[in-house]
């Protein structure tokens, strides 16, 4: 038989993965003598076992529950259920990691008609009394029975109203004796059933209740942004009550041992006198800062202050802690490491550092690599936020906060940008086109497309907040409107971009500039020494290379030629190319663009100050390319000489099905080898020039994407040495470039040790490797990932997260195959797993030399990489 259920005594904080964070704490607080209301806590694993056994708590679990109530009712004095002496507990949730996602506590639990009135006599307090058993009416029915609380409320404010009060704490029992009775016929009327009498039965409901919210769908999303496995499941905490609704010498209060919001030394929180669990939070009535408490009652904050002390210099962190106090005696109901904003988390590990209580190593275990995102990009006034209201939820798809008016072309995004106005770009999808637009934009909002579309790609390199793939928004951009949780958004209306959460909220909520400072550097120093990956960037412009270089960035990974040519006066340029039927047109079409390249690589060499660079050749995916838009088409009509229809024409003919696996990367070199050729020479130009002129030693690196068969390779290859050669003849030069591939089809990583054969180094393309893997367009994917999550088939976003059971098989397939043929292959990953810190584990892993990410994500990868090599 195993055990599923622990007492508090038999615990310790080593045992979190089984008891939870709450459980392992409050085991390690009584091993620390601490005045901590006893009780038992119901395993992790017991959860997990709910669920194996189709959602039930099989009969021995459920009698191990039953005989540590046995303990805890010996060591009370009471007793559950007894008419002279009962036995009330909280029940409540605690996962390995704190996830607010889930259930709420119960309070009060093992009340009922008979017992209130023996509770009520036994302690002189009948206010009290009714007072407890009003709440766990209220509690029990809108957690365990998930019937809403706004229904209790409702009668709550209406007897305030008939008795002319303004808080409940003015309530008389009598008052209260009549909302219980209101409250229980609103039970039996909705569950059509009378309010469970049997303490027994009510404890086991909310023990199920507990172990059903792991799977709730707030539960499964915060699981999703915050890689929690889905299979870790739940605790549960049950323990004897204390109350701090006696009178006015009871309280309740929650306390940090630091400010969570800045990191500042020195106790933080707040009480409220005469109060139980939520009230504090719930704002109904103003909770009075920790510091009052030291007036009010001073014994009990010099007590309170000790022991927040011992519990910070314990855990060595700064503590979140709750405590009740019941007639002037402190009771401590729980403590955890508190969660904090990512400036107050730098600046507690550095604190801590210099206070002697943890190690530069430690400091660096424990911030949380993804919060970073929140030092590089504005973020809310949490109060303001707070007020937010939610219209919508979607794609994270590029972290910041920004609010701004509405707009739905990057004509009249950039137009009101222009004329001093905050704007937000919303688009259907967004395509190389919309770029001035997105440029001018706080933020941008698309209907369409994933964690790897054009607009997440180029948004995340931009730094600018972006949601993406929002499926339920109504848009009609004719009428510029769009509708979304029941409100209907106009052109100029205020909305605000949460891209780090993906929520969209109604109005104007103020932003705050991003800030980072010197304990930014410290840690990043740290990070460095500790780290083995290297971290360079995905950067296409000089502009955003420089960024990326001021971000730490060691190199470019990927240099994305197509998106070179972005800017309103290349983009026709480029589609001329496309469109181009005879190689004459295209020799011409280059032309035009080649010098813009050339003037780029220049720029981002430069900026590089002798850094390595991967340019990736043009991989256009054509449906991004292709003019859709009238004006465009016949812009392009006039540059190419052409009639509107012969353009339109010509477009149907580039229509592919599929354009995602149609005529991009290697496959355009292969069949126009022109491309390539004029590619090597604007590189090769560049980089000897940029050398002669700076006196640096770059050797460029010359990446052919798309690549699935060896042949195809040398093929590209051959031109590339052909003109590289000449080139280099022309400007006598010795100078070494390297011709690599990347590895993003499957077939590429199957036949790895051929492929290497060819290419000197390999980056895996993971975006492409994911969507090809399994089989999912990753433009489409995100309208039906949302059904795998609740369905709980894939627990996370393969584009976001690398899929390291399938993908990750294929990844490291081709790393073996390719060493064995070249033992000195380079290795790195350029999709945008390589941001990603659980990815940039398995990269450290599998022994990469690098991981590149957009600019903004360089120092979440420099700090993930020290973690990784720290584990
Ligand atoms: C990839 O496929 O992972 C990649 C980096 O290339 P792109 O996103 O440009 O297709
Ligand atoms: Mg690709």
């Amino acid at each position: 038989m195993g055990k599923w259920v622990y007492l508090f005594k038999e615990g310790n904080a080593d045992m979190r993965n089984l008891l939870g964070g709450k459980g392992a704490n409050l085991a390690e607080m009584t091993n620390l003598g601490l005045p901590i209301p006893q009780g038992f806590t119901v395993t992790t694993e017991a959860c997990i076992d709910y669920y194996d056994q189709g959602k039930m708590i099989k009969e021995e679990i459920q009698m191990q529950i039953f005989e540590a109530l046995a303990k805890l009712e010996e060591q009370q004095g009471k007793k559950f259920g007894d008419n002279d002496n009962p036995l009330l507990v909280s029940v409540r949730s605690g996962a390995r990691a704190s996830m607010p996602g889930m259930m709420d506590t119960i309070l009060n639990l093992g009340l009922n008609d008979v017992s209130v009135e023996v509770f009520a006599k036994k302690t002189g307090n009948p206010r009290f009394a009714y007072d407890s058993y009003r709440r766990f009416i209220q509690m029990f029915s809108d957690v365990v029975m998930e019937l809403s609380k706004t229904f209790f409320e409702g009668i709550l404010d209406e007897i305030k109203e008939k008795k002319g009060v303004q808080y409940d704490t003015d309530l008389t029992a009598e008052d209260l004796r009549e909302i219980i009775v209101r409250y229980k016929s609103v039970y039996k009327e909705k569950m059509g059933e009378e309010f469970p009498q049997e303490p027994k039965v009510q404890l086991m409901e909310a023990v199920k209740a507990v172990f059903r919210s792991w799977d709730n769908p707030r539960a499964i999303v915060y699981r999703r942004m915050n890689d929690i496995p889905g299979d870790w499941g739940t605790a549960v905490s049950v323990q004897a009550m204390v109350f701090g609704n006696t009178g006015n010498k009871s309280g309740t209060g929650v306390a940090f041992t630091r400010n969570p919001s800045t990191g500042e030394k020195g106790i933080y929180g707040e009480y409220l006198i005469n109060a139980q669990g939520e009230d504090v939070v719930a704002g109904i009535r103003t909770p009075l800062p920790i510091k009052r408490l030291e007036e009010d009652m001073p014994n009990v904050f010099k007590q309170f202050m000790e022991i927040a002390n011992k519990l910070e210099n314990h855990y060595r962190d700064m503590q979140d802690m709750e405590f009740t106090i019941e007639d002037e005696k402190l009771f401590f109901l729980q403590t955890r490491n508190g969660k904090r904003t990512a400036p107050a988390a730098l600046q507690i590990a550095c604190d801590l550092v210099d206070e002697g209580k943890i190690t530069p190593i430690e400091a660096i275990k424990r911030i949380e690599a993804k919060s970073l995102d929140q030092l590089l990009h504005p973020m809310f006034v949490v109060k303001a936020l707070q007020e937010g209201k939610v219209l919508g939820h979607a794609l994270p798809a590029s972290p910041g906060a920004a609010a701004g008016k509405v707009y739905f072309t990057a004509e009249a995004a950039k137009e009101h940008h222009n004329a001093g106005e905050r704007v937000i770009l919303v688009r259907l999808e967004t395509s190389p086109e919309d770029i001035e637009g997105m440029h001018a934009a706080e933020g941008i909002l698309t209907v369409r497309g994933g964690m790897t579309s054009h607009a997440a790609v180029v948004a995340r390199g931009m730094g600018t907040a972006c949601i993406s793939g929002c499926g339920e928004i109504k848009i009609d951009e004719a009428a510029k409107l769009f509708e979304l949780g029941g409100e209907i958004i106009s052109e100029g209306d205020y909305i605000s971009l949460d891209g780090s959460t993906g929520k969209i909220y109604l109005g104007d909520i103020q932003t705050e500039e991003a800030q980072i400072g010197g304990n930014f550097e410290r840690i990043m120093a740290w990070a460095d020494e500790y780290r083995k990956l290297k971290v360079r960037t995905n950067a296409d412009t000089p502009a955003d290379a420089a960024n990326a270089v001021k971000l730490g960035a060691e190199g470019i990974g990927l240099c994305r030629t197509e998106h070179m040519f972005f800017e309103p006066d290349r983009i026709p340029k480029i589609r001329q190319m496309i469109l181009s039927t005879t190689e004459e047109e295209r020799i011409k079409a280059l032309s035009g663009l080649i010098p813009y390249q050339k003037q780029d690589f220049k720029g981002i060499y430069e900026a590089m100050e002798g850094r390595p660079v991967t340019i990736r050749f043009l991989d256009p995916p054509l449906h991004e390319f292709v003019p859709t838009e009238e004006k465009d088409i016949e812009e392009l009509a006039k540059r190419m000489e052409l009639t509107v229809k012969q353009v339109k024409k010509a477009c149907d003919e580039l229509h592919e099905f599929n354009p995602m696996m149609g005529h991009r990367g290697c496959r355009l070199a292969v069949t126009y080898p022109e491309i390539a050729k004029m590619q090597t020479r604007a590189v090769m130009e560049a980089a000897i020039e940029v050398n002669n002129e700076r006196g640096f030693h770059i050797e460029p690196e010359i990446m052919i994407p798309l690549v699935g068969e060896k042949k195809e390779l040398k093929f590209v290859k051959d031109s590339v040495i052909e003109v590289a050669e000449k080139v280099k003849k022309e400007y006598g030069s010795n100078i070494i470039y390297h011709i690599g591939t990347m590895i993003e089809i499957p077939r590429a990583a199957l036949l790895a040790n051929e492929i290497a054969e060819e290419a000197e180094f390999f980056s895996f393309g993971t975006n492409d490797l994911t969507q090809m893997t399994f089989g999912f367009s990753r433009d489409d994917a995100g309208k039906f990932l949302d059904a795998y999550y609740k369905s709980k088939i894939y627990e996370s976003d393969p584009f976001s997260k690398l899929d390291q059971n399938g993908v990750g098989q294929l990844i490291e397939m081709a790393i073996k195959k390719g060493r064995a043929t070249r033992p000195d292959l380079h290795l790195g990953i350029c999709g945008e797993h390589g941001g990603d810190p659980a990815s940039v584990e398995f990269c450290h892993k599998l022994g990469l030399d690098y991981v590149s990410c957009s600019p903004f994500r360089v120092p979440i990868a420099r700090l993930a990489a020290a973690q990784a090599a720290l584990k």
